[in-house]
């Protein structure tokens, strides 16, 4: 089977070392759960609201802090931890973590009232509460599941690259390393505006339960490299010298406009859920009013009603062209994976966004920006 996916070098560990794997996110979990809660963080109010005080929830972000150190931790090797150790272990630590996540989530679930959610299978999958801290609000499960994601994406990413380096040497393929250094960028620039992700769909519509501990620990830190499972595994696509330039170069180039959609968006609309008449990059927001609540119709949020998701496509299908090998289904699945999800997610936010700012409304923004993802196409 791994042999006909081409994933045969993920089953090479001996009987101790799959231990090891299938025990990696017990470690990785408790070490980030121990950095979150004990290293300096700064401490900013949120977007989404506290129940039961009616304010602004409160935060402790200290993500960068944590993924810069868990980076120089995976560097330098410490404890003669190999550097291709989490992508060589991948498939071990999926089903370890995958049984992790249920133990926490069956803890995070039924510590919590049983609300509306009578089916108990049903509360376990989505969850029970949209919240969950510890320790009097050192540590929001959430939060920290982010950060265990993000980091964890792009530490098996760089850990994949190690792999390729060490199998592949002279003959390695420049976009398996273009890979990795896209999503360090990524997650570092998601770390630098982690604040940013307080204003997001995630924190206001997801609960606490499975799909969301496994989704932002295993999903998104171990399962999102997906492409890499395929493609650490073959070597350079043999492009003249002349031609490889103009591919690693386009596909950054394809990347950081992606990046560079997805980042503007994002910022504009948390600028003006911050301070809703300060201008971002020249740009004077204009919004409809729905009662006590702003549209924002112009700038990026005028190309198109989740223009963000355009960043996400574009940046996705840089990631699908990087390695070079376009005849390889491995390349695809992140682009694949991406383009499904952000499609799906579109649909159901604009239902929320009816909800929440009235079907007239709504569809006045509809009318002035018709387009949902892509300008002039979708
Ligand atoms: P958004 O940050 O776009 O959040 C959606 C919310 O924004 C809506 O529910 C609404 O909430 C508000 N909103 C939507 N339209 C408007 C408008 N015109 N004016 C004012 N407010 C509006 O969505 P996501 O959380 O899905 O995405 C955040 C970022 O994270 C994106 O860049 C996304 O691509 C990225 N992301 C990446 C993933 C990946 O796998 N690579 C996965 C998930 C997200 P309200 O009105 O209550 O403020």
């Amino acid at each position: 089977m791994a042999e006909q996916l081409g994933i045969e070098h993920l089953v090479e560990l001996s009987g101790t070392e799959m231990i090891l794997g299938f025990l990696t996110p017990l470690f990785i979990f408790a070490a980030f759960f121990l950095a979150q809660v004990l290293l300096p963080a700064i401490r900013v109010p949120g977007y989404a609201v506290d129940t039961k005080t009616g304010e602004p929830r409160n935060y402790r972000l200290n993500g960068l802090v944590v993924f810069v150190i868990a980076v120089i931790v995976w560097a330098v090797g410490f404890a003669g931890l190999p550097r291709d150790w989490f992508y060589r272990s991948s498939l071990y630590a999926v089903a370890g973590g995958t049984g992790l996540c249920a133990l926490i989530a069956v803890a995070a679930v039924f510590s919590q009232p049983r609300g509306e959610a009578k089916n108990p299978l049903a509360g376990m999958w989505a969850g029970r509460s949209r919240e969950l801290s510890l320790f009097n609000h050192r540590l929001d499960l959430k939060m920290y599941t982010y950060v265990v994601g993000g980091a964890m994406w792009a530490l098996n990413a760089l850990s994949g690259a190690a792999y390729h380096h060490g199998r592949f040497g002279d003959d390695a393929n420049p976009g398996v390393y273009l890979y990795a250094g896209f999503l360090t960028f990524y997650v570092l620039d998601y770390f630098v505006y982690e604040r940013v992700q307080l204003y997001t769909y995630d924190m206001m519509h997801e609960q606490v339960g499975f799909r969301m501990l496994w989704g932002g620990l295993i999903f998104y830190g171990w399962l999102f490299i997906l492409p890499l499972w395929g493609m650490a595994a073959h070597p350079h696509p043999g492009f003249s010298t002349v031609w490889t330039p103009f591919w690693l170069a386009g596909a950054a180039v394809l990347f950081l406009a992606g990046w560079g959609i997805s980042r503007g968006t994002n910022m504009q609309k948390y600028t003006f859920k911050r301070w809703p008449d300060r201008k971002f990059l020249g740009i004077q927001p204009e919004y409809i009013e729905a009662g006590h609540r702003k549209i924002l119709v112009n700038g990026f949020w005028g190309m198109a009603r989740h223009f963000n998701y355009m960043g996400e496509w574009t940046l996705a299908l840089a990631i699908g062209l990087v390695f070079g090998h376009f005849d390889i289904l491995w390349a695809w699945t992140y682009t694949i994976f991406i383009l499904g999800f952000f499609t799906w997610r579109q649909l159901a936010d604009d239902k929320f966004c009816a909800d929440k700012y009235g079907p007239e409304k709504w569809a006045e923004y509809k009318a002035r920006v018709p387009y949902r993802i892509f300008p002039g196409v979708y």
